[in-house]
């Protein structure tokens, strides 16, 4: 089992978090720093610290999570203008938070 994470704190409501979304697989809430004028995080209720530790039995979860920053996208207005959805692995990759998330921001032009 990883280690916990404030993400942890956030689902327990320990510490807040302006959520947007909740569903009994996943949670959603906008970045404390965010690079662009809509920028939400999607984790899952289930810890897992990283893309390398997700299996086979994830892949259900892990495209809801996708198909949860598409519809947020749409509600947010930026669907059709676009947006980004990333996820970073490890400390190469830009990951701080041990504990899987998709960004999903945009409302701005991010095609560089
Ligand atoms: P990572 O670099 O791990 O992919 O992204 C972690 C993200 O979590 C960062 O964009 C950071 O701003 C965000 N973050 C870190 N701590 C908190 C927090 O306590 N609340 C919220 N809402 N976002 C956080």
């Amino acid at each position: 089992m990883s280690e916990t994470t404030i993400f942890d704190k956030i689902l327990a409501r320990e510490i807040p978090a302006d959520i947007v979304y909740e569903d009994d697989q996943v949670l959603a809430f906008k970045d404390i720093a965010p690079r662009a004028p809509v920028h939400y995080l999607i984790i899952p209720k289930k810890r897992i610290a990283t893309l390398n530790d997700a299996s086979p039995a994830d892949q259900a979860l892990l495209g809801h999570m996708m198909l949860t920053a598409a519809q947020l996208a749409r509600e947010a207005g930026i669907a059709e203008d676009g947006y980004r959805v990333q996820m970073n692995v490890n400390k190469g990759g830009g990951q701080v938070v041990y504990h899987i998330h998709l960004h999903m921001f945009g409302g701005r032009p991010l095609a560089e």
